[in-house]
């Protein structure tokens, strides 16, 4: 990974000021990233933390989820930070549930609690390069049809 990490950033309604909090409060050293974040969470943060630039992609639940999925998929997004809502159910928990899963699928680093934010951000691999990440030999799974033609 580059020191200079691409970081997704999601909040939930019920999560998202936790979320500008905690951005707020790591502000200095997320500068120094490459940051985009879904619609709405987007959109708060640009207006909280004026100094950070801030892609924003789709709204979360009209395909923004699945537009970070797709990044993950194709190898761009390092890290996401994901505020999820344990207490209520979401319209678009397909989508959650798939981001959560292309993260998985991809080993990228995922924080899903503000704890585990913490943890990600003040870990000493945050701003290094030397850090690799294996992603999974998924070629038995993408084969597994070719010889039995
Ligand atoms: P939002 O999406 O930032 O547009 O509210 C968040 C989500 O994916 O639920």
């Amino acid at each position: 990974m580059k020191a200079r990490k691409r970081i997704g950033l999601v909040a939930h309604d019920a999560r998202k000021a936790d979320l500008v909090e905690w951005v707020k409060y790591n502000e200095g050293t997320l500068a120094r990233h490459e940051l985009c974040a879904t619609g709405t969470t987007g959109r708060l943060l640009q207006t909280q933390c004026p100094s950070l630039d801030i892609a924003r992609l789709k709204s979360g639940p009209l395909g923004g989820d699945q537009q970070l999925g797709a990044m993950i998929a194709e190898g761009n997004l390092d890290i996401l930070i994901f505020f999820t809502d344990p207490m209520s159910t979401q319209p678009h928990d397909v989508d959650v549930k798939a981001l959560v899963r292309m993260s998985t699928v991809y080993n990228i680093v995922l924080a899903m609690t503000r704890a585990t934010a913490d943890f990600v951000i003040n870990s000493s691999l945050f701003g290094r390069d030397d850090y690799r990440r294996t992603v999974p030999d998924y070629d038995g799974y993408i084969l597994r049809h070719a010889n039995k033609a």
